[in-house]
């Protein structure tokens, strides 16, 4: 098993791949501004179907359609994950509690 199996079904995966042409969409959200190539990413090697909010949970992530998934690279994915998982970090339990709302 891969740690890295995608969150979306066989069927949502190829159709997210297919509109984005394989390639990662992310428009500079990691931090990275992606200059190289235009602004977006653009990246079509080590790519994963994800929410376009890397912040929702598994839970809400597996109900998503097709136009709230988009594509992301190892790296830009990484590099936003862990900056959601640093902010989790300094929210305090009350501050976890209200996000749990949405
Ligand atoms: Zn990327
Ligand atoms: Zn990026």
């Amino acid at each position: 098993m891969s740690a890295r199996a995608p969150i979306a079904g066989a069927a949502l995966w190829t159709a997210v791949m297919g509109r984005n042409d394989g390639a990662c969409t992310c428009a500079a959200v990691c931090g990275n501004r992606h200059r190289d190539s235009g602004g977006v990413c653009g990246r079509r090697d080590a790519v994963t179907v994800a929410p376009r909010d890397l912040g929702v949970p598994l839970a809400t992530a597996v109900t998503l359609s097709v136009g709230e998934l988009t594509v992301w690279c190892e790296r830009c994915r990484a590099a936003v994950e862990a900056a959601i998982r640093k902010a989790r970090r300094e929210a305090n339990a009350a501050d976890y509690a209200a996000d749990s709302l949405f």
